[in-house]
């Protein structure tokens, strides 16, 4: 019986997060049609915490995220489409809590986008393949770059090395 009574409650939740969602898409209006589609099938094809973060530009809580203190060795990918993002070797704890690299993969990885929300001036980083929103790019890394690629776990999909 509690059983019950507990899934019910989470299927509600879950629902009335969805319907959340939808609204906010539908919401935007400079959105295109064919904008609209692509985010309705990521909205299937993704969790809510990766759609919210990767589709609609949300950043994860520091400390949470399931890659935060990964050292395994590997290509992180991107968690919409594959596209390899990052390498492992170039992964360094930056003691922000999100998972930090000195350099991305290649030149197909990542396009960079200045971002002036929430009233500050950073450089936004997306999937180049994609679009998908990974995080942001800031000038306080470690040498050879000086570059940290401060990136959501949830963004990411590690491949590792075997
Ligand atoms: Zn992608």
């Amino acid at each position: 019986m509690m059983m019950i009574v507990r899934q019910s409650f989470g299927y509600a939740a879950l629902n009335a997060y969805n319907t959340r969602h939808y609204n906010e898409l539908f919401r935007v209006k400079s959105m295109t049609d064919k904008e609209r589609d692509e985010n309705a099938q990521w909205h299937d094809k993704l969790t809510p915490e990766q759609f919210n973060i990767c589709r609609l530009k949300a950043t994860e809580p520091p400390f949470t995220g399931k890659y935060a203190d990964c050292k395994k060795d590997g290509i992180y990918q991107c968690i919409c489409c594959g596209n390899p993002l990052f390498d492992s070797t170039t992964k360094y704890d930056s003691g922000s809590g999100w998972p930090s690299f000195w350099e991305v993969l290649s030149e197909q990885s990542v396009t960079e986008h200045v971002d002036v929300s929430h009233g500050m001036r950073r450089v936004e980083v997306t999937c180049k393949s994609c679009d998908a929103h990974l995080g942001h790019v800031f000038e306080d890394g470690p040498q050879p770059t000086g570059l940290r690629y401060c990136i959501n776990s949830a963004a990411l999909d590690l491949k590792e090395r075997s």
